[in-house]
């Protein structure tokens, strides 16, 4: 999308966002983008990529955060928007809050929403913000599902994931290190990199390895808020009856069967061994009438 970042278009798109967004959690993420298309933060922004592409990992959370929002502008553009439904969304927020209280990131601010498409996925971006679809919604359960799902997309949040893909994307962004001082100040460049990294994020996936890990900790992070580990394992096996065992379906994941294997290694390792709650009828009344 050329020109998405021009600051006339920017301004429009982070307009549009708060237009569509209806939490106030994402509110203030659209005002920061709006902030930063028409802003003095631009200037920031385009210093902060400029720290980043020059390598100096660990990035400043004010960095990751320029770089989630930038991520999650193009996830809402691909997937329809923001589903608006306040009450689902304090509910999906309430559940996401409480898992990453339990993560390893615990003091970042997270924000959850659920986008308005019928595919079934999840999106995670730097920063915090963590994005599940109406059709995966409908997929699941009981609180205990919901919980694990955004469990794992914390876990690509709270063990820098994509953030770790962004310094590869270097590459893929055509950046060489010789023109790492010039790019700092070209807010093109800077876009350049954020696609490169969205397309690795929602095209081809993270490392597989990236995967597995999100989900054994996931289950772990929900378990440790009173969560059904097992609970996970039969979202998992649920959607292999649906979908099949087929890497095309969630091309960005591995199969469900290494995925299930990797669970249940992870709920055999939990120490110590946890049991805990489905909470499935309060799922039902919070979805009820709402997707
Ligand atoms: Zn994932």
């Amino acid at each position: 999308m050329p020109g998405k970042w021009s600051r006339p278009l920017g301004l429009l798109a982070a307009l549009g966002l708060s237009a569509l967004v209806g939490c106030a959690a994402l509110q203030g993420m659209a005002e920061d983008v709006a902030y930063q298309a028409g802003g003095e933060r631009a200037a920031g922004v385009v210093r902060g990529a400029g720290t980043v592409m020059s390598g100096l990992l660990p990035i400043s959370y004010d960095e990751e955060k320029v770089i989630g929002e930038a991520l999650a502008l193009q996830v809402l553009a691909r997937y329809n928007g923001v589903y608006d439904k306040p009450q689902l969304t304090r509910y999906i927020n309430l559940v996401g809050r409480a898992v990453a209280l339990t993560a390893d990131r615990p003091t970042i601010a997270y924000h959850f929403a659920v986008l308005n498409h019928d595919s079934i996925n999840a999106f995670a971006a730097p920063a915090g913000y963590v994005f599940i679809t109406k059709g995966l919604l409908k997929q699941i359960r009981n609180e205990a599902e919901l919980a694990a799902v955004l469990g794992h997309e914390i876990t690509h949040i709270s063990e820098k994931h994509v953030l770790a893909v962004l310094q590869r994307s270097k590459q893929l962004a055509g950046i060489s290190e010789a023109g790492l001082s010039a790019a700092g100040h070209n807010p093109v460049v800077f876009k350049s990199l954020i696609d490169a990294v969205a397309k690795k994020l929602l095209d081809e996936g993270l490392d597989q390895g990236k995967e597995l890990e999100a989900d054994r900790l996931g289950v772990a992070f929900a378990a440790r808020v009173g969560y059904d580990p097992q609970a996970y394992v039969g979202f998992l096996q649920r959607l292999r009856t649906l979908k099949g065992d087929d890497q095309a379906f969630f091309k960005t994941h591995p199969n469900f069967s290494s995925r299930i294997a990797e669970t249940q290694q992870g709920i055999r390792a939990l120490s110590p061994p946890r049991q805990g709650a489905l909470l499935a009828d309060r799922l039902t009344q919070r979805l009820r009438g709402q997707l």
